[in-house]
């Protein structure tokens, strides 16, 4: 038995960049297609949204000097690469994959609409949803919180490299907690760096779960779908 049948799992571009300092580590990049196979094996209709840090991110181009509207749509396709970086690899463990992107690019994926990523999730295929929300000065944390809303996800799982929401930074802080569950409002209220505010906003709004865990652990994916009690719920 399956905790949720429908999620929305976010992966951060940081986190595939494994040891290295920039692009896609092949080796971390597959820990991550072989945890989505040991979960579409139990049924769950996952859809995916994918970050671009470890490619490009606006903000810091535009300290660089590029127009930030240009350096966030840069971003943005640094996101498709990764996309596509993960459904090759999922496609090499055996896993129905399928791209949208949030902006028309096809054939490198399919243009996004809520209807077709549904009939993607329903038909058992990995539904990565690329590009951000299509648009600049937003990130690929509201994107995957506007997805999930949109698809109808249960909860937006946070694959990050750290365990869960501490009361302080765990690596500065020896005395750090980590809150099993905790609500929106005390994430405002203790300034948590949890999501941007904006996605924040967006699951809170619309009464989205998110669940913060350690997707570089292998088997915490499955873990997280089978209710064991790991990372920290932020909920409304
Ligand atoms: N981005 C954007 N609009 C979006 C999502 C992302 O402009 O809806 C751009 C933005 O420049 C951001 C970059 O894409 O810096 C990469 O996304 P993000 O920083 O969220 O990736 P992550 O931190 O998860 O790797």
């Amino acid at each position: 038995m399956t905790k949720y049948k429908r999620i929305l799992l976010k992966l951060s571009g940081e986190s595939l960049m494994g040891s290295q300092k920039y692009g896609i580590d092949e080796t971390r990049l597959n820990e991550y297609a072989e945890q989505i196979s040991e979960i579409t094996k139990m049924g769950v209709q996952t859809g995916i949204v994918i970050g671009g840090g470890n490619i490009f991110r606006g903000l810091s181009g535009s300290a660089k000097g590029f127009d930030r509207v240009k350096g966030d749509q840069m971003g943005m396709l640094a996101t498709v690469i990764n996309s596509l970086a993960l459904s090759s690899a999922l496609k090499g463990v055996g896993v129905k994959a399928r791209v949208f992107t949030s902006i028309k690019m096809e054939p490198v994926g399919e243009y996004y609409t809520k209807e077709k990523a549904i009939e993607s999730l329903e038909k058992g295929e990995v539904t990565i949803i690329a590009g951000g929300t299509g648009n600049p000065y937003f990130t690929t944390d509201t994107a995957s919180a506007l997805r999930a809303v949109e698809t109808e996800a249960e909860i937006m799982c946070k694959g990050t490299r750290v365990d869960g929401v501490y009361s302080a930074d765990p690596e500065k802080d020896a005395n750090a907690t980590r809150f099993e569950k905790i609500s929106f409002d005390e994430v405002y209220a203790k300034n948590l760096q949890v999501m941007d505010l904006t996605a924040t906003a967006l699951c809170r709004e619309n009464n989205l779960p998110v669940l913060v865990f350690n997707m570089d652990k292998k088997g915490n994916l499955k873990k997280v779908i089978s209710g064991e009690p790991i990372g920290t719920i932020v909920y409304k």
